[in-house]
């Protein structure tokens, strides 16, 4: 910078804008939500009341256990047995008996080596991804995986190809012009916006040919496929192999919270030294993972109930078919319908909210093609009753030109 002939108190008053009122430090978020709005793109927190009678087509509660009193049940009791909360993370004061009892459970259940529990998903996806990838290693995603998998990716500072979604041929090729020599191809199984599934025993194959680990969010397959609720990488006769990890959570089939990696042993071991996401995590609560044991109990007890889920799925999906709506076929608990613009995609779903009917409602930049959707999703213990009371909602509410 020239010398302006005068001190540097002098060129700082000269050059340096003047200082922003604190009041107006944050006046950038009004434009921001400005955009969002023109956009129809601004969200709602709708709470519900705890008596809500409202037909629930929007939760993750595959199983209807969230509020069954052998898992509520089982949370309360190790709330007063274990506290409230784990009091640290699993490496300091935080690792309970009752965590070990759950990861040695899932992982007999999943017919895994071994599994990892942590305090969500969304953290057991971060961990997983950046513990097995790094600077020295290619991802290759579909790209429609879930947000908390794309944020493990970009933690990871691997070379990223996100190739078309469902497209094995670009995984390959993405595989095989990669520049790292490691590699993980990273997806989800069921998609979680159309609920689509994933390819894979081919992409099993594909990363066998390659050299390449996969990584599988069964987030949304875990209790609902397989024989009994294994879950889509068991299905796929995936489970226990060497090369493949897999990540579920604990808040959808299973009613309770959190999320757990299955994998081969070495890969437990290694994410308990290296994931940072369960290093520095206080570990997941005692009411959880008590929550979680109790329900994977009822699914052992109860092994129709996946079917139950898949059975409803698809009658919902081919009623609102019938009734004249661009549908996905389910291949597990959810069903997309297609909106004709995201401010219809709203208004829908909260005239379906005013009739009684929660659905979910997804738009950009959740859903990467553009399409604003209702997303729907089903229980194990919806009726008859209650899937014609959503499909005559849904026509009732849908906008002129859905
Ligand atoms: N993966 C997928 C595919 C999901 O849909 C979700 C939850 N929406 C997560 C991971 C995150 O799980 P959690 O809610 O337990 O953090």
């Amino acid at each position: 910078m020239p010398d302006a002939g005068g001190g540097d108190a002098t060129l700082r008053d000269v050059t340096s804008p003047a200082p922003t009122p604190p009041e107006q430090t944050f006046d950038w978020l009004d434009a921001e939500a400005g955009k969002r709005g023109d956009a129809g793109l601004v969200r709602q927190l709708r709470p519900r009341a705890a008596g809500d009678r409202d037909l629930d087509l929007a939760g993750n509660d595959y199983l209807g256990l969230a509020k069954d009193k052998r898992v509520a049940g089982a949370a309360a009791a190790a709330a007063l047995k274990w506290g409230a909360g784990s009091t640290g993370s699993r490496l300091v004061t935080g690792s309970l008996e009752l965590h070990t009892e759950l990861e040695h459970e899932l992982a007999r259940f999943c017919g895994a080596q071994a599994a990892l529990v942590f305090s969500s998903g969304f953290t057991a996806n971060l961990g997983a991804v950046t513990a097995l990838s790094g600077h020295e290693s290619a991802i290759v995603t579909d790209k429609y995986i879930h947000a908390s998998l794309i944020e493990g990716c970009r933690l990871s500072r691997a070379d990223i190809a996100a190739v078309a979604h469902s497209d094995l041929a670009a995984i390959t090729h993405a595989l095989s012009t990669r520049r790292k020599e490691r590699a993980l191809v990273v997806t989800d199984s069921v998609f979680s916006v159309d609920g689509d599934l994933a390819p894979l025993p081919e992409l099993a194959e594909a990363c066998r040919a390659h050299g390449a680990a996969l990584l599988v969010d069964d987030a949304h397959g875990f209790g609902v496929l397989g024989d009994a609720g294994q879950g889509a990488v068991h299905a796929a006769g995936l489970a226990g192999a060497p090369d493949v990890v897999t990540t579920i959570t604990l808040s959808k089939s299973l009613g309770a919270q959190g999320g757990a990696v299955l994998g081969p042993r070495r890969v437990i071991k290694h994410l308990v030294d290296t994931a940072r996401s369960f290093i520095f995590d206080t570990a997941l609560a005692p009411a959880s993972a008590a929550a979680a044991l109790a329900a994977l109990g009822v699914l052992r007890s109860e092994p129709e109930l996946p079917s139950r889920v898949l059975t409803a799925a698809g009658t919902l999906a081919v009623q609102l078919k019938d009734a004249g709506f661009t549908v996905s076929l389910p291949d597990a608990a959810v069903i997309s319908v297609h909106a004709p613009s995201p401010e219809a995609a709203v208004a829908w779903a909260a005239r379906c909210a005013e009739q009684g009917v929660r659905v979910g409602c997804f738009r950009p930049p959740s859903v990467p093609d553009g399409i604003s959707r209702l997303r729907l999703t089903v229980r194990a213990d919806l009726t008859e009753s209650d899937l014609d009371t959503a499909v005559k909602v849904i026509s009732s509410c849908a906008p002129a030109a859905s």
